[in-house]
């Protein structure tokens, strides 16, 4: 099923993220953790693509068992910027035979190798260069892309980066999914401000329960999001504390995706990270929303 069709529902619906096994040896782990998401039945599951790409496979292997077994539909994730034309031609092969329907088009962090590096001559430079060739393919997906209610950390400003991801849009993406934020205005802003820029598809705001100390670093990290006072206090109070730590990330994210939806955003992606029991948590919370 096409994911543009899923988005045109009225109620709350909750989809799940989850990543593909670094190593053979802890694939059947990583799978067993999927399919306990997927018995959650979210609206559907979208598998990250490993940096580099070097986990390719297991996207694949993962994405098409969840749709085979458990009839979840999935958004398969792909990145371009350490690859040949040749290798996403048979990338894109791969997951038309794989039966796959939604992908998720990205241009993967830049390393700090790869900052210092000449780049005239790679063959892609930014997302939309994949886009285009997704749509050139004739594959017939649904495509997704990235955005940021924080601004990408590469952009000069909020206007330049709007307009690059107006160019995304324009050149096939027919949705968006967001950066982790933490405070729900930043969306609402971010928001008003791409559809004054003319951006009308839809947005699927992406939230990150935080479920212990270290993770905050990590994820601030490479998100660059900005902590609101109040889940500062959260951490301060709970950090050393693992099982109030959990309660009080999921609480949070719990929270923001009420406050979402009572300001009419009906698809949420939670960043549930293989973590079944934080994705069961997050829809337990949640379900007298949800409802049947
Ligand atoms: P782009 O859309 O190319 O944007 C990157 C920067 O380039 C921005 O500053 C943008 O404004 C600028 N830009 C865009 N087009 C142009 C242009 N034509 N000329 C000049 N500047 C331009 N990483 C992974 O490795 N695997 C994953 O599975 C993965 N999944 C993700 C899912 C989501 C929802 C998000 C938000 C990020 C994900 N990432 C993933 C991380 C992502 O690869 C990085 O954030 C990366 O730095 C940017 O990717 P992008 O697709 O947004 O790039």
């Amino acid at each position: 099923m096409k994911l543009i069709d899923i988005l045109k529902g009225k109620k709350l619906s909750l989809s799940f993220e989850v990543f593909p096994p670094k190593a053979s040896s802890s694939f059947d782990s990583v799978k067993t953790a999927t399919e306990e998401i997927a018995r959650l039945r979210p609206s559907f599951m979208s598998v990250t693509y490993g940096a580099g790409g070097g986990t390719s496979e297991y996207t694949l292997k993962i994405a098409r068992n969840i749709k085979e077994r458990y009839g979840v539909p999935t958004l398969a994730h792909l990145t371009c910027v350490s690859s040949t034309r040749e290798t996403v031609r048979e990338r894109i092969a791969q997951m038309k035979q794989a039966g796959i329907e939604n992908v998720m088009a990205l241009r993967g962090d830049l390393t700090p190798e790869m900052e210092g590096q000449d780049r005239s001559h790679w063959h892609y430079h930014h997302a939309v260069d994949l886009v285009r060739q997704l749509v050139e393919s004739g594959a017939d997906f649904c495509i997704g892309g990235a955005c940021y209610p924080e601004v990408h950390p590469e952009s000069a400003n909020q206007k330049e980066d709007i307009k690059y991801l107006q160019e995304k849009v324009a050149a096939g993406c027919q949705f968006l999914t967001t950066q982790m934020f933490f405070d729900n205005n930043l969306l609402y802003n971010f928001l008003y401000k791409i559809r004054e820029a003319g951006i009308t598809v839809p947005v699927i705001p992406g939230i990150m329960p935080i479920t212990n100390a270290n993770q905050i670093e990590r994820a601030l990290k490479l998100s660059g999001s900005y902590v609101p006072q109040r889940f500062k206090s959260l951490v301060d109070r709970f950090g050393d504390d693992p099982a109030a730590m959990k309660q009080a990330g999921i609480a949070y994210a719990t929270d923001q995706i009420i406050d979402l939806y009572a300001n009419g955003i009906t698809n949420v992606h939670v960043y549930s990270m293989n973590k079944p029991d934080v994705a069961e948590k997050i829809k337990s919370n949640l379900s007298d929303i949800l409802g049947k």
